[in-house]
């Protein structure tokens, strides 16, 4: 008799608590295809979210990362005031050594298979070439090229929606919102880090910048006359802002006790390892800028290329991040709680209709 197998079971329990709709994974021998695509929520529409290609050390990783990410978006979404549910698709695999035009048409033919349920985008892996690729195969893809009248990389959007976030930051904690003079730590140089580092060298911050890829810190150095920082260095530099824009998790029980800063506000997806470090930030004295509040300035950006893009009218809607965070620390400070948690309360209130 066959031995009792209960993953399918586990994926049930995995997707209950949170509430998820739906798991896909796709197989593809040809191509050796093998991605999970995870739609968190579609109460408000569409789940769009990125495609991530990466070479996950196991099934677990890659679908834990999946389903984290797609929950984030529809929190994202709804913070956001955005018609879009959450979801996310992992293609697990070396996007350098591994992506192809077979593959990324399988992968696409996946996503057609659901309608519009599932709406594809760029992530680590996967740029807007990768998304011309795959709309060959299905019309379920937004971020296309500017010269086809889509929205690009969603980078440089996110960018600005974190630099406009870092201005409600300062006037929160300094009562002014200049970066003249102001020190920010940046982890993580790519497309984003590079880009706001741009704009906060412009504004007259002082830089302080890592990178596992030392010719771009070379870069920011030539470019930003920024300061170079090895490795977890970069939690323990004395400054005003750190801004993590590498990976999740790097807020955890390790490197909160290093941080020397007044305030974190960064575009990585899900900063904190667990929901428990808001309290402690707050008890530290450190004001943390919800992550899915302050990065949604590419998904904004995306969400109108959905309704004709205009650059203008993207960016003065992304500009409203600053408004929106600053209701956030304004209901954290009345109700007693972290602004994390007051982030969640705004986009579960929306999500349960609560709310215009
Ligand atoms: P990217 O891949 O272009 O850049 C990430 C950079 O981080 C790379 O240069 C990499 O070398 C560096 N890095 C990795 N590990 C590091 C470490 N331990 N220390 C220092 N540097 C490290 O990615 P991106 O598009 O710039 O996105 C950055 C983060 O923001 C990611 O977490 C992403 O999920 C999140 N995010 C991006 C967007 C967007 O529009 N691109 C939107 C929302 C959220």
């Amino acid at each position: 008799m066959d031995k009792p197998d209960n993953t399918a079971m586990d994926l049930f329990e995995k997707m209950a608590p949170d509430g998820y709709e739906q798991l896909l994974f796709c197989s593809d021998p040809s191509t050796k295809l093998k991605a999970i695509i995870a739609i968190h929520n579609t109460s408000l529409g569409p789940a769009l979210g990125g495609c991530r290609m990466w070479p996950y050390q196991s099934f677990e990783a890659a679908l834990g990362d999946a389903m984290r990410l797609s929950r984030a978006m529809t929190y994202k979404a709804a913070v956001s005031h955005l018609s879009l549910g959450g979801g996310k698709s992992v293609i697990w695999g070396d996007a350098k050594a591994e992506k192809s035009p077979a593959l990324l048409a399988a992968f696409a033919k996946h996503v057609e298979t659901l309608a519009g349920r599932y709406i594809v985008a760029e992530d680590v892996g996967i740029g807007v070439p990768d998304i011309e690729e795959m709309q060959k195969h299905t019309s379920h893809v937004a971020g296309k090229p500017t010269q086809k009248g889509g929205s690009g990389d969603p980078s440089p959007a996110t960018a600005y929606g974190v630099f406009c976030s870092m201005r409600a930051c300062l006037e929160e904690v300094y009562g002014q919102d200049s970066f003249e003079g102001k020190r920010v730590a940046i982890q993580g140089l790519g497309k984003v880090g590079f880009d706001l580092a741009r704009r906060l060298h412009e504004a007259g911050a002082k830089l302080y910048v890592s990178d596992m890829d030392p010719e771009l810190v070379a870069n920011a150095g030539r470019a930003f006359d920024a300061d170079p920082i090895h490795g977890h260095e970069i939690y323990r530099v004395d400054c005003d802002i750190f801004a993590p824009c590498a990976l999740g998790g790097i807020i955890n029980e390790r490197s909160i006790e290093s941080l020397s800063c007044r305030i974190i506000a960064g575009a990585a997806n899900n900063q904190l390892a667990d929901n428990s470090l808001a309290d402690e930030l707050m008890a530290a004295d450190i004001l943390y800028a919800p992550d899915y509040v302050i990065n949604a300035g590419g998904l904004i950006n995306i969400y109108e290329e959905l309704n004709h893009y205009n650059q203008e009218r993207a960016y003065q809607q992304i500009a409203k991040i600053y408004d929106r965070l600053k209701a956030v620390f304004a209901l954290a400070k009345e109700a007693c709680i972290s602004n994390a948690a007051a982030a969640d309360r705004f986009a579960e209130a929306r999500l349960n209709g609560k709310e215009s």
